[in-house]
């Protein structure tokens, strides 16, 4: 193994048994870092274009990041690769947990599967031992039940990422999980694993991962370290607190922009988790409402979402969850001790979790939300989609589009949990309606028909999060332009219409202004690079909370390289061009990417923070396109595709 990176994959067909191992060259890393940027060059060079998603033909990889195993701290995330059945394009989706590591330990790089098997499988790896093992006795189960069988046959250390009914029913809005409740939720890929009858991969290594400079990187290390040894006292939590509680909404409710410090974020984040955020996101406008037609602070005000936001969580903690290699913690996991929403031990529900099944079906019941979580987990459902799945249904049953009997009998109102709770195990199981809207919303609306489309809150066939770009217009570029539609973490919009600081390296702070939209498309482009760099590293985002960070040093430092920011910067777009150019090759037209009229402001909302807002999508799409030196229409230039060393066919 060489630095930071084991210089092999494996490739395992499912259909033939055949398994082997390839050598990868070392300079493919510097040109392509790890996670899905090794992911994208192997499926544009192995993979047929026009590959049905749910065939043999389709590659489905599980990459760590290039830094995960190192000491460098927040790399332990991990990417799933593979051409999205949702949105019949480029696919990936990036997890948390422990798994991460594991993989890079067995001695890869990524692991590629492809092939259908005849029968359920799952994937056993202890270092230089692979098998495809028989999963029969494992089909049916929900992950935690699978992660609790295998754990039990296999012993202790082994690391597991399954799909559950969702995927092996071939939902299309189906995750993988792994560490019981961690999940590479987008791009509908538990539905790829479910149609290759992959159950589970079990991995467990032995192999060292180490750090070319370990003393640099250790000083690295405690330069981003720095602001978290800063830990909140009572008094300085009281303040803020009252800060949060009482003024924040206040000035939210005025349109007022707020940005916290870097110590309020960590803290924030350590004690509550991401869903310290909620209650002000619905009150800001940023959080959507009632799918996406409400306004918060009248539909949703803040004695409702307080309920499902920061301290609530807190009476349900047991104790606190991290990610490998992460020196924050932001997350928890938590139980519902009795009632109807009891729950034995759970991860705590993130914020688009909270959000998509608080505020934007008008819950606040905060133990349903932590039973929804979990559920969607054991099923192995992206949350986002689920929520939003049961958003568009409740719309339609308002509107009378769909009665009690399209829904076996479900009473299908805006807020009831109950409702919600059985409609997404109806999803995961497709049964009923469930069946329908296991195809995400875009499909449902088309299946229900009678104007329905109007309520289906999706981008390119993906649901939107849960950050609605009349609050950010910049999470609408990012939207529409990244390979991967509807995807919030590509591009840092949050630090584009802040006029945030860079990552690392450079951008141009001065054109970037909230509701002003031309003029963002470098600022966009930055970020939009910088977030490929990150995700690629295999670096957590909310380490981009803490400013400005020395990452090429940390690359350096565990590859032994001499990168410069800007030749990361450069890799960034490599990546986001690779993307694209898988797309173009499924024959998808990036210019087809919209977003609904609610997403938009069409027409504007008349009162709240976002009244009078329509965001000029149009304008931001062209900017970027022409700083990432696309034409009009997303086709990157063919001399630029020269120069950064990819063929642009
Ligand atoms: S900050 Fe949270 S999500 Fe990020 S690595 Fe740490 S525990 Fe995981």
């Amino acid at each position: 193994m060489s630095h930071c990176y084991c210089g092999k994959i494996l490739w395992v067909d499912l259909g033939t048994g055949e398994i082997r191992r390839e050598e990868v060259d070392p300079g493919v890393y510097r040109r392509v870092l790890g996670g899905y940027g090794l992911g994208v060059k192997v499926l544009l060079e192995r993979q047929p274009a026009g590959a049905d998603p749910l065939g043999p033909d389709n590659i489905l990889g599980f990459l760590p990041g290039l830094l995960t195993g190192t000491p460098a701290l927040f790399s332990g995330r991990y990417m799933v690769v593979g051409k999205s059945p949702l949105t019949g394009g480029w696919g990936d989706a990036n997890s948390g947990g422990s798994l991460s590591p594991e993989i890079k330990r067995c001695g890869y790089d990524g692991i590629f599967v492809r092939g259908v098997s005849e029968r359920p499988v799952y994937l056993y790896i202890k270092d230089e031992t692979v098998e495809i093992r028989d999963a029969s006795r494992l089909w049916g189960l929900d992950t935690v039940e699978t992660e609790n069988v295998l754990g039990r046959e296999l012993g202790s250390g082994f690391k597991i990422a399954s799909i559950g009914p969702a995927g092996e029913n071939l939902a299309l809005i189906a995750a993988i999980i792994n560490d019981r409740g961690r999940a590479a939720a987008r791009s509908g890929l538990g539905a790829v694993m479910g149609s290759k009858k992959l159950k589970a991969l079990a991995l467990k290594g032995s192999g060292k991962v180490t750090a070319a400079s370990p003393g640099l990187l250790k000083k690295v290390n405690m330069v981003i370290s720095a602001p978290l040894k800063h830990e909140f006292g009572k008094t300085e939590r009281f303040v803020t607190d009252i800060f949060a509680q009482r003024v924040l909404p206040f000035l939210l409710r005025r349109k007022v922009f707020f940005k916290p410090t870097v110590r309020q974020v960590m803290n924030s984040l350590r004690n509550y988790g991401t869903g310290a955020a909620t209650a002000i996101s619905v009150e800001g406008g940023d959080a959507p409402v009632k799918n996406w037609s409400g306004v918060g602070m009248f539909d949703f005000p803040w004695d409702r979402s307080g309920k499902i936001s920061d301290r609530s969580a807190a009476p349900y903690e047991i104790k606190k969850y991290r990610c490998a290699g992460c020196p924050l913690g932001c997350g928890a996991l938590v139980s519902v001790k009795e009632g109807k929403y009891r729950v034995e031990e759970a991860h705590r529900p993130e914020y688009e979790t909270a959000a998509v099944f608080g505020s934007n079906i008008l819950n606040d019941n905060y133990e349903s939300i932590i039973k929804l979580n979990d559920l969607c987990n054991r099923l192995g459902l992206d949350a986002i989609s689920a929520g939003a799945a049961v958003a568009f249904a409740m719309e339609c049953f308002e509107k009378g589009l769909i009665g009690p009997g399209d829904c076996g009998g479900l009473d299908l109102r805006w807020g009831d949990a109950d409702a919600a709770i059985a409609l997404v195990r109806d999803i995961g199981l497709r049964r009923g309606l469930g069946d329908i809207l296991a195809g995400g919303v875009a499909r449902a609306a088309e299946s229900i028909g009678r104007g329905s489309g109007e309520f289906a809150m999706h981008c390119g066939g993906q649901e939107l999060p849960m950050h609605d770009p009349k609050y950010l217009p910049s999470y609408g570029t990012t939207y529409v332009v990244d390979a991967t539609p509807g995807r919030h973490t590509a591009g840092a919009a949050n630090f584009v219409d802040a006029g945030s600081p860079p990552l690392f390296g450079e951008y141009n702070l001065s054109k970037t202004v909230k509701y002003r939209y031309a003029g963002k498309g470098e600022a966009q482009a930055y970020f939009a690079k910088a977030a490929q760099v990150l995700n690629c590293l295999g670096l957590c985002q909310f380490s981009a909370f803490l400013g400005t960070l020395p990452y090429s040093e940390m690359v350096n430092a565990a590859a032994g390289w001499d990168v410069t920011d800007d030749e990361l910067l450069e890799t960034g777009e490599r990546i986001l061009t690779m993307r694209q150019l898988f797309n173009l090759r499924e024959g998808i037209d990036p210019g087809s990417f919209t977003l609904p009229d609610r997403a938009l402001g069409r027409p504007p909302f008349e009162r709240g923070p976002t009244s009078g807002v329509t965001v000029d999508l149009e304008t931001m799409r062209r900017d970027f396109f022409r700083a990432m030196k696309w034409d009009d229409s997303g086709r990157p230039d063919r001399n630029r595709c020269a120069e950064l060393g990819i063929s642009p066919d």
